[in-house]
């Protein structure tokens, strides 16, 4: 813990953290110490993370990195962190994330963008300053990882933003099945799509945490009463015979070589360590980008209704109760988010809902229907890039058309439409020496294939 909170302090230029909480987590590491020195060590038992500024904490500051939470402070804590305390980890503050975990590189945060620790090589081989993005929205997880300022954290991915970050800053991550864990206690983006999942620099690191996030839960109805498996003991397991598919339809128009030279890294990965490959087809795949954008942006829409300057955070006051509505909404939310607001309530209005909305949801039947057939014929596990690019520079595709950022999302957002587990692990290094992640997408509550497969590729 002592050792994390100094590097903490030195690499505070990386924005990672939005607030440290070292008094807590020196409270935590000393009951921990107890514990180890009674022998009752817990699974979890002194292992420092952050936490992702969605979920609330108690008694600790949460605001989902928007100005319209201000200095909310919860009187409760989610049901994920309560996991995870209670399994004995230690916090060490909250970490950074586009506002309302809406966006693809921490640029929508209220707190400033997050800088990757990680620099590309320029021509001559130096080292390019150009900062980059960490990835979105879990940014200041999967930078704060990767810079070792925890031994994990935190994430939440509706679209992606577990994923992306991940495979932008050569860690790992997961994003379980959709009611794996428990959403209670996590700011709210789109209900159907939300799943928490841990970040780490191993798959083994991963698969513990998970098992600490995962569980059923009578705060949140869509948690789903299964057992926890035990995901490390996955890890390490043969792959022999395991049918991988790869799907025809994520080979994109204008697919960069080295992201092709990846994913053909990793079926040959895959096959050398005695997986069948099979190529299969997921006719839908095209539909699944501008789907997500009619859902997630309805859904926020709804769940942002409960920002009005009475309940929480910001009050910028008003002549009357409208007025103060409208000052608050006005003051408190950043333009993405209120990009999604605005088309969220377009398509969810009287005669445009089914034209949108109903349309989009039949959409996603059609892309769950793809998966169950591959999973259906005999594949255990699918492979595809987990992003179309290497990191890029803090403010390269901001303040532009927001459809470019929106495009980044192309190979993750599926997964979240069919209620998927995901999970991105680092394959390799793009010429400019950035790292690059493959993606694994698995059956309904079969995460371990997913950690025993990805395992083979880290
Ligand atoms: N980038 C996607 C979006 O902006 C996904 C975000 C997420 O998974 N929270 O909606």
């Amino acid at each position: 813990t002592e050792a994390y909170l100094g590097a903490m302090e030195k690499a505070r230029s990386l924005n990672a953290y939005v607030l440290e909480t070292p008094e807590k987590a020196r409270a935590m590491a000393a009951a921990s110490d107890d514990r180890l020195a009674k022998g009752e060590a817990r699974p979890l038992e002194g292992i420092p993370l952050g936490v992702k500024d969605l979920f609330a904490t108690e008694g600790v500051r949460t605001t989902a990195c928007s100005k319209i939470l201000g200095n909310f402070v919860p009187p409760y804590e989610s049901t994920v962190t309560s996991n995870l305390w209670n399994d004995g980890a230690v916090m060490l503050g909250k970490l950074n994330n586009d506002e309302f975990a809406m966006g693809s590189s921490n640029e929508t945060s209220a707190f400033g963008p997050v800088t990757n620790p990680w620099r590309r090589k320029g021509d001559d081989g130096s080292i390019d300053p150009t900062p980059l993005v960490p990835g979105g929205s879990s940014g200041g997880s999967s930078a704060a990882v990767a810079a070792r300022l925890c031994a994990g954290a935190t994430g939440t991915d509706t679209g992606g933003s577990i994923r992306q970050p991940a495979a932008f800053t050569g860690t790992v991550g997961i994003k379980p099945t959709y009611g794996r864990c428990s959403r209670w206690g996590i700011v709210a983006f789109a209900s159907s799509l939300d799943q928490a999942g841990p970040f780490a620099r191993t798959v083994r690191d991963a698969a513990i945490l998970l098992k600490s996030f995962a569980s059923v839960d009578p705060k949140d109805t869509t948690s789903v009463d299964l057992p926890v498996p035990d995901y490390e003991a996955a890890v390490g397991k043969s792959i022999k015979g395991k049918v991988i598919g790869i799907p025809k339809e994520y080979r994109v128009d204008g697919m960069p070589a080295e992201i092709e030279k990846l994913w053909a890294d990793g079926i040959a990965w895959l096959k050398a360590a005695g997986a069948e490959i099979r190529e299969i087809s997921l006719p839908h795949t095209k539909y699944a980008l501008p789907a997500y954008y009619i859902v997630a942006p309805a859904e926020a829409s709804s769940n942002l209704a409960r920002y009005d300057g009475i309940r929480y955070g910001l009050r910028v006051p008003g002549d009357d109760i409208v007025d103060t509505y409208e000052r608050t909404r006005a003051a408190g939310f950043g333009d993405e988010v209120r990009r999604r607001i605005m088309i969220g309530t377009y398509v969810l209005s009287a005669g445009y809902y089914d034209a949108y909305y109903v349309r989009a949801q039949k959409v996603r039947t059609l892309i769950k229907r793809d998966f169950d057939l591959a999973f259906h014929a005999g594949v255990d596990a699918i492979l595809t890039p987990a992003t179309p690019s290497a990191a890029f520079g803090i403010g390269e595709k901001s303040g532009g058309d927001p459809v470019e950022m929106y495009l980044l999302d192309i190979f993750t957002v599926t997964v979240n439409m069919a209620g998927l587990p995901g999970i991105a692990v680092p394959g390799g290094l793009d010429p400019k020496g950035l790292p690059l992640g493959l993606q694994l997408i698995g059956r309904p509550f079969e995460e371990e294939t997913l950690f025993q497969v990805a395992q083979v590729i880290e």
